[in-house]
């Protein structure tokens, strides 16, 4: 399996060969082709595992393909904690780098006026962690119906620092007709019921 086979445009194509990457790990070849083409996904993996490409890689090309609706994001990217909501940011500036698309690093521990400044300005996706996602929200400064794509990336550590409950009022606010792509490294039962809960007809990947 090569890249060239997963679907993706030419443009992310050559964000890949520009990684450096010459295949994609399992992860990626078992998720990439149903992402694009708008499954929801459980994608059983580790950190490492190369996950990360496998959500944000096809997240750029249906954003960039899809019809942009002014100032409202369209794609929410969970995480459970500050480092990993930045890899992630970091991934994303790296992959679309020629894609157009604006996002917006919502976390804790800094201060919220850079936050505030681009969710004004508008932006194509959120990448944030539960606590200041909902405090944002909270403070009306989110449009969250506008966000037909969900990623809850590493359930079970959202599991043991007791976020699911933010994830399920979260889910709650967007919109019902959208695609939710779940990765976690194992799959104990509250997050099996959470996929029974928010997600529709999913394609596992166990890698
Ligand atoms: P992740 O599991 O998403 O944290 O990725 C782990 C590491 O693998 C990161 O440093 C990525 O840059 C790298 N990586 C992701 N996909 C590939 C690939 N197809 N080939 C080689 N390295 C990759």
């Amino acid at each position: 399996m090569s890249f060239a086979d997963l679907g993706l445009s030419d443009e992310l194509l050559k964000a890949v060969t520009d990684s450096g990457y010459t295949e994609p790990t399992p992860i990626q070849a078992g998720a990439i082709p149903s992402v694009l083409m708008m499954r929801d996904i459980i994608g059983i993996a580790q950190t490492g595992t190369g996950k990360t490409a496998s959500f944000v890689l096809p997240m750029i090309d249906i954003l960039a393909h899809g019809r942009s609706r002014a100032r409202m994001p369209r794609s929410l990217i969970l995480e459970p904690t500050r480092e990993l909501a930045a890899q992630v940011a970091e991934n994303f500036e790296k992959y679309g780098v020629n894609s157009n698309l604006s996002m917006a690093l919502l976390i804790g521990g800094v201060s919220m006026g850079d936050q505030l400044a681009a969710l004004e300005k508008g932006v194509d996706v959120l990448i944030a962690t539960p606590g200041r996602l909902m405090d944002l929200f909270g403070r009306g400064k989110i449009m969250l119906n506008g966000c037909s794509m969900l990623v809850i990336d590493e359930a079970d550590r959202m599991l043991d620092m007791g976020f699911i409950p933010d994830i399920e009022e979260i889910c709650t606010k967007l919109p019902k007709q959208r695609q939710t792509l779940l990765f976690s490294a194992t799959m104990p039962p509250p997050i099996k019921k959470l996929a029974d809960k928010f997600l529709t007809n999913p394609k596992t990947i166990e890698v």
